[in-house]
């Protein structure tokens, strides 16, 4: 929690000093950004009781037409940031690339989690490398290329083949470019107009895991168990948490990982540590989201409590007790592509053949525009067993004209 410091905790349905009176309004807890984060956060602190304030510029955003109160000014607007700490008794992000200066206005006048110096590490990619580093974290060997010296040094390193993907917003593979040789990277960072750089070793990846945790500002922590996720063309497909989907040394080992990362930085609220593990069996940490994640979305169904609800509690100083999951999971992303036929015609989804499967949970996110790789909802199945949830998820994919995992 960064600036100012929160005594008390925000109590649910009521004002944390009094009490519930019978005219006490709820408290709001406010959020930067509108995306479907924002709108699962808003859902949860709405189910406990808070009203809720979403800043986003977009009228449509998919959090903002949920929200008690969404405030359409731009991130950095400080008339909108005003707005948000007047209404806010607490304030969080669903987004790393909100400005940090922001992030600072807001401290000043309410507490914000998690901090300005936290969302700051994830959103550039050299700061991240060098906090894993400094929390004795392995990542994958690298080199920052600000300089064209610094790429002529980075040729010597062995780290070709490689990826080169900007310090900055990157998301969802976006700003990444894959090079074999020299000349590819000389290329691809004049493409990437010489803005500052990271060009990351190619590694032989056996799978993709994450950890989602929550901390909070007594430094507790709890954690969800971890993820194993499928990634096509650098955006998350497919997840799957159920028993036996990873081995538990390598469990372990990723949760410590994910603690250490979080302790390193003081970090209040839910963080997400994406992991790589390679073909000898070995693991080196990816990135960190500073947020709920997409990996995340199957607590919503398969636990008994969610990433967002643990989002709500981190944010309101409420105590946080280990989630439990009851179900095996699979999370299938539903992307634009959903609502296009193999001759690119614009389709409806088959939704009633796909809830006609038993197990099946379907999140949409409101958005009005189906465009490919854009992320328009999930389908969480749940069941007992893994045999099951991957029958049916198979199942679902099929009927979606999603790729078999
Ligand atoms: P997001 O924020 O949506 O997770 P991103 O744009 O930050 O995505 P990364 O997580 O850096 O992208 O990479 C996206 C995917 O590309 C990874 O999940 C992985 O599948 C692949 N990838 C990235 N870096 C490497 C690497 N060094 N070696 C092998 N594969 C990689
Ligand atoms: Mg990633």
């Amino acid at each position: 929690m960064s600036g100012m410091t929160q005594s008390v905790a925000l109590l649910p349905g009521g004002s944390s000093s009094n009490g519930l009176s019978s005219t006490a309004e709820p408290l709001t807890l406010g959020v930067m950004g509108g995306g479907q984060l924002g709108r699962m956060f808003v859902h949860a602190a709405q189910t406990m009781g808070y009203f809720t304030a979403v800043l986003d510029p977009d009228a449509q955003s998919p959090a903002g037409r949920v929200s008690h109160r969404h405030i359409q000014t731009d991130y950095t607007d400080s008339s909108g940031l005003k707005e948000l700490a007047a209404c806010s008794a607490a304030i969080t992000t669903e987004f790393e690339n909100v400005p940090a200066q922001a992030l600072l206005e807001l401290a000043k006048l309410r507490p914000v989690s998690p901090g300005a110096d936290a969302v700051a590490i994830a959103q550039d990619r050299a700061a991240e490398k060098a906090h894993f580093v400094k929390c004795g974290v392995p990542c994958a060997p690298y080199a920052v290329i600000e300089t064209k010296d610094q790429l002529t040094v980075a040729l010597n390193q062995n780290l070709l083949p490689g990826i080169l993907k900007t310090a900055r917003m990157g998301y969802d593979g976006k700003g990444q470019v894959r090079v074999k040789d020299e000349t590819a990277l000389r290329d691809a960072w004049q493409a990437l107009q010489q803005v500052p750089c990271v060009l990351e070793k190619m590694l032989p990846l056996d799978l993709e895991c994450s950890v989602i945790l929550a901390r909070g500002r007594d430094g507790h922590m709890v954690n969800f168990p971890v993820q194993r996720n499928l990634h096509r063309e650098g955006i998350l497909a497919v997840t799957e948490v159920y028993e036996g989907h990873l081995p538990q040394a390598l469990q372990q080992q990723a949760v410590a990982a994910a603690r250490s990362i979080a302790e390193g930085v003081d970090y209040v609220g839910v963080l997400c540590i994406e992991f790589f593990v390679l073909q000898d069996g070995s693991m080196v940490v990816n990135e960190m989201a500073p947020r709920p994640h997409n990996s995340g979305h199957y607590t919503l169904d398969a636990c008994d409590q969610s990433q967002f609800d643990l989002q709500v509690r981190t944010l309101a100083g409420l105590p946080l007790t280990q989630p439990r999951q009851h179900s095996a999971a699979v999370m299938l992303n539903l992307m634009g592509d959903v609502w296009f036929d193999s001759q690119g015609a614009v389709r409806l989804p088959d939704w009633a053949a796909v809830l006609a499967l038993p197990g099946t949970h379907l999140h949409l996110y409101g958005k009005t525009e189906a465009r490919k790789a854009r992320k328009m909802g999930h389908l969480n199945v749940t069941g007992a067993t893994s045999e099951e949830v991957r029958k049916v998820a198979l199942k679902a994919a099929a009927i979606l004209g999603i790729e078999a995992f």
